[in-house]
């Protein structure tokens, strides 16, 4: 991996609802091809912050940097043109489609056929490279849970993804499921894609991640890399009662 160069950075990031403030004032930094674990208690304003790095929620105050330059999006389509894909806690698949069917959707190419022979070499290609086992004729009623996961790993990445974001990916997975994911996650770090990777379960954050921010009732409280943090210093910032100015250890 390329150690220590930016790829996403926040300045004051800002999301209220009402009076309520979900995230206060954010200054984050990820940098190319980590995985990056947003470590916190159920609202904590993960899922806030990660809608506002994929174009879905407009921020109130603050910036977003992305390989050095300011970005505002409209859409996550907008960030997608960028190369920041999401992958959500609830699919978004239409379960009566192909695999290759649904990876299309919303795609403009020149006919149909085209789009789906084409479709098809791509998603093997793709399938092959970072270990996803998607076979794009395969109807996605017909998928496990952790098979459909991967379908939308792999529309990111069809649509030229480098920064992918997942929220709380683990909590649909039975555990083999999340090895297998988790397998997938470091092939991809390994071919120089960054992963933000959504969580509050300490364990896999651990297991799989390189640095972690921890939030707290939508304050950064820390960022550090996982290597010499140990999972009772985490489990200390994610619950404790002091809010402090944001520790970070590069
Ligand atoms: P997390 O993903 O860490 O569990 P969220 O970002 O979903 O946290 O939520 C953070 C806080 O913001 C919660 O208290 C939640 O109730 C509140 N919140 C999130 N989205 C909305 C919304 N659309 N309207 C009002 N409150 C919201
Ligand atoms: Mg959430």
């Amino acid at each position: 991996t390329k150690a220590n160069v930016p790829i996403m950075e926040t300045r004051g990031l800002v999301k209220r609802f009402g009076s309520f403030i979900a995230n206060d004032g954010l200054n984050l930094t990820i940098r190319k091809g980590e995985i990056h674990a947003i470590l916190g208690e159920n609202g904590a304003g993960k899922s806030t912050l990660m809608n506002m790095l994929s174009g879905l929620l407009a921020p109130d105050e603050g910036e977003i940097y992305y390989n050095g330059s300011q970005v505002s999006f409209t859409s996550p389509r907008s960030a997608m043109e960028i190369g920041i894909g999401m992958v959500h806690q609830h699919f978004m698949l239409v379960p009566a489609l192909t695999v290759a069917e649904n990876v299309v959707l919303g795609i403009k190419q020149r006919s149909p056929w085209f789009r789906l022979s084409a479709a098809c070499a791509e998603i093997e290609r793709l399938s092959a490279s970072f270990g996803l086992d998607v076979d794009p004729r395969k109807r996605v009623a017909d998928l496990s849970v952790g098979q459909q996961q991967r379908v939308e790993i792999m529309k990111t990445l069809y649509r030229g993804a480098d920064f992918i974001i997942m929220d709380e990916p683990t909590a649909v997975l039975t555990p083999p499921e999340v090895q297998d994911l988790f397998r997938v996650l470091r092939a991809l770090r390994e071919q120089g894609k960054t992963i933000v990777f959504i969580s509050h379960k300490l364990q896999e954050v651990k297991a799989i991640c390189d640095r972690v921010t921890v939030l707290r009732l939508g304050k950064h409280i820390a960022s550090m890399p996982m290597e010499g943090t140990s999972p009772s210093e985490l489990a200390r910032l994610m619950v404790g009662r002091d809010i402090q100015p944001p520790a970070v250890r590069q």
